[in-house]
């Protein structure tokens, strides 16, 4: 039999207008360095999602904004774009919420999903194909831990499983000191007696009191959050017999996310594959930087995280804040203040009065400029400087009125940075 599997609806598509130019290849900068990210017929891109219970915040939303752009690049460059979003609806951050809360946990989850799509939506973001909840693919966690275990890397202490990293430590990105720490303050348990390395992330919870829990060969419980992500990777990006044996090509092209998961979530995660599948199975890893707020860290322990649904309720012009965040380059830990806001509320209206114009300055050189930038690393600040310029000079009295209209660079605007102004 089929093993049991469930998406969840995402967000409603959006139209991408043609552009009529060539595309440079896309070169990013990845945990391996600046690579040229060729686009062939199918590009495969998995993105961590929200754990639903603090949904969208600025730092969530300039991440998806960042993996929107190579989405939205590749499709332009030809390519069929296979992107895949999780939802880790089951996890100790989730839980502690709704208990704090006194709430559901599942409530909780559906409400913030429901604000995380109305989010996406409004910041103009293409959906995935597929939009996978930890709690629709139980089943294959279930069996993939069993593969893992035949593999050899899957042990018990008590009642609970663990995978067992040794073998993988050569690979880990960062000193081992450092990863110690950060371990134990992202929901590791590095100091659990009984385990064979303090970095061993658990695979399957024995079910505890009141908790959610799941049937599975491996007893009532539920999973641990790395092997969620490498789960739905690979079922929905390699199909649903990715845990059938035989060599495959590499099929996942991109994984992507903010750059605290970099150790441990993309770590673990690929580690995991790794162990099912006895081959790498991401080929870029790209991430993205932090937003703070007025020169701190933006975190839930300070309790200053600013929200988009928020900003919208406020009556915040979406454009706006997509502009703002893309105003920073997308790997730099920036800053968020009223001024960052102030100053693309701005900028957007300079924009629309110079696109509106009947005639205006030749279009060619800009949309040039723009192409060339977004194809080097996402640089998304040229872009906007060398938009803001052409702008500028369109109002001004005296200019050059090329052409009739800006129609083409709305629609390249609209098109590669999902701005539609
Ligand atoms: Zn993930």
């Amino acid at each position: 039999m089929d093993m049991q599997s469930q998406t969840i609806p995402s967000w409603p598509d959006l139209y991408q207008p043609p552009i009529d130019r060539a595309l440079p290849p896309l070169s990013l900068k990845t945990a391996a360095g600046m690579q040229e990210i060729t686009a062939g017929q199918r590009f495969s891109m998995y993105i961590c999602g929200i754990t639903p219970y603090d949904a969208t915040h600025l730092g969530h939303a300039a991440t998806y904004i960042a993996f929107d752009l190579i989405n939205r690049y590749q499709r332009v460059a030809g390519a069929q774009v296979c992107f895949v979003e999780n939802i880790t609806d089951i996890d100790e951050p989730l839980l502690e919420r709704a208990a704090r809360d006194d709430q559901d946990w599942r409530d909780l989850a559906a409400s913030q999903i429901d604000l995380f799509r109305s989010d996406m939506t409004a910041l103009h973001i293409f959906p995935p194909a597929d939009f996978v909840p930890a709690t629709g693919v139980m089943e294959l966690i279930d069996a993939a831990i069993s593969q893992m275990d035949r593999n050899g890397f899957v042990y018990r202490v008590g009642d609970d499983l663990y995978f067992d990293i040794s073998s993988f430590l050569v690979d880990l990105p960062i000193p081992i000191n450092e990863a110690l720490e950060i371990f134990a303050e992202r929901g590791g348990d590095p100091s659990r007696t009984g385990k064979r390395h303090p970095l061993d992330p658990v695979l399957w919870w024995a079910n505890k009191n009141e908790e959610p829990g799941w049937e599975s060969s491996h007893g009532l419980g539920r999973p641990g959050w790395h092997i969620e992500c490498s789960v739905i990777a690979l079922r929905y990006i390699l199909g649903e017999n990715f845990l059938k044996s035989g060599k495959r090509p590499f099929s996942i092209d991109l994984q992507g996310g903010g750059s605290d998961l970099i150790f441990p979530h993309h770590f673990m995660s690929g580690a995991q594959a790794k162990a099912m599948l006895g081959q790498p199975f991401t080929q870029h890893y790209v991430h993205a930087g932090m937003v703070g707020l007025d020169g701190e860290k933006m975190s839930k322990s300070k309790g200053n995280l600013v929200f988009v649904s928020k900003l919208l309720q406020e009556g915040v012009d979406p454009v706006a804040i997509k502009y703002a965040l893309l105003k920073d380059h997308y790997q730099s830990d920036r800053m968020w203040s009223d001024a960052t806001l102030e100053q693309a509320i701005a900028a957007v209206a300079l924009i629309r009065t110079a696109l509106s114009r009947e005639w205006v300055a030749s279009t060619d050189a800009v949309s040039s400029s723009i192409i060339t930038s977004i194809s080097n690393n996402l640089d998304t600040p040229m872009a906007l400087q060398a938009l803001e310029e052409w702008a500028r000079v369109n109002v001004a009295p005296g200019v050059d009125e090329a052409q009739r209209g800006a129609g083409d660079l709305s629609r390249l605007l609209d098109s590669l940075l999902g701005l539609a102004f």
